[in-house]
């Protein structure tokens, strides 16, 4: 993995209250140890109304697990009824924050210029963008899928400096994986993820495609871990499901370590 640290993060989705948060994120620290937790980067992507309570515990408590959010408005502040600032989560301490997920694709229709349109607001108030991209069946099916993608990442990073793409994590999400407990195998998790850090190197160079972190998701589980993060452009996992259970997730986090 050319020194590029695993990555392991956590899409909570629309799931827990923020006292139930507390109890997830304790039982998570609790079971993996230092060890793991250097070996392996471990973030937690709770709903925007838990956030603050998450940055309490790991303040607090100096556990090493990073944090975010799942989603952003593109713009700065202003009349955004319902929206949230990148402003705000930084001075929420979040490292990190969820641009394009596939469900905000399909169900809130943001396109990839919208998501392009986040990725900069991330990065402006330094946050690492973990933009995902990822095709549909019926595109998996005709063949297409790395021009899909490919295609996705060219557009989802528009406008953005070779230096600004280094800050950026990539996430491999194909649609058809998401929820549904069909895992891609290793050999279709790899093909795409080193297609995406071709097309890296291709527009922003080698070295900038060598240090950018890409991620796998879609239903992994604990027992398809290894597997997945074998393949050698692979660098850690965007988890839903199975993140609500903090064995499962630990138990993940412990074979990316
Ligand atoms: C996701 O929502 O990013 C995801 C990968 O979900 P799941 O693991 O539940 O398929």
């Amino acid at each position: 993995r050319e020194g590029r640290r695993p990555l392991i993060a956590g899409n909570w989705k629309m799931h827990m209250t923020h006292l139930e948060a507390i109890g997830l994120v304790q039982k998570l620290v609790f079971s993996l140890t230092e060890e793991e937790l250097d070996a392996a980067e471990v973030v937690v992507l709770p709903p925007f109304t838990a956030l603050r309570s998450v940055q309490t515990l790991v303040n607090g408590d100096q556990l090493a697990i990073g944090y975010g959010a799942q989603d952003l408005s593109a713009h700065d502040s202003g009349a955004y009824t319902g929206e949230v600032s990148g402003a705000m989560l930084a001075a929420l301490a979040c490292g990190f924050v969820v641009v394009g997920h596939s469900e905000r694709r399909s169900l809130h229709g943001e396109d990839d210029a919208v998501v392009a349109a986040k990725t900069q607001a991330a990065l402006r108030h330094g946050l690492t963008p973990i933009v995902c991209v990822g095709e549909g069946l019926e595109v998996r099916q005709a063949g297409g899928h790395v021009a899909h993608c490919t295609a996705q990442l060219d557009a989802s990073l528009a406008g953005l400096s070779a230096e600004d793409v280094t800050r950026v994590v990539l996430a491999y999400e194909p649609v058809w994986a998401i929820g549904t407990g069909e895992v891609a195998t290793p050999e279709d998790a790899q093909e795409v993820c080193g297609a995406l850090r071709s097309r890296l190197a291709e527009r922003f160079g080698p070295d900038t495609a060598a240090v950018v972190r890409i991620l796998y998701g879609g239903s992994v589980k604990a027992a398809s871990t290894a597997g997945i993060l074998a393949g050698p452009d692979v660098d850690g996992a965007l988890v839903g499901g199975a993140s609500l259970d903090a064995d499962e997730f630990a138990k993940i986090c412990r074979s990316a370590a």
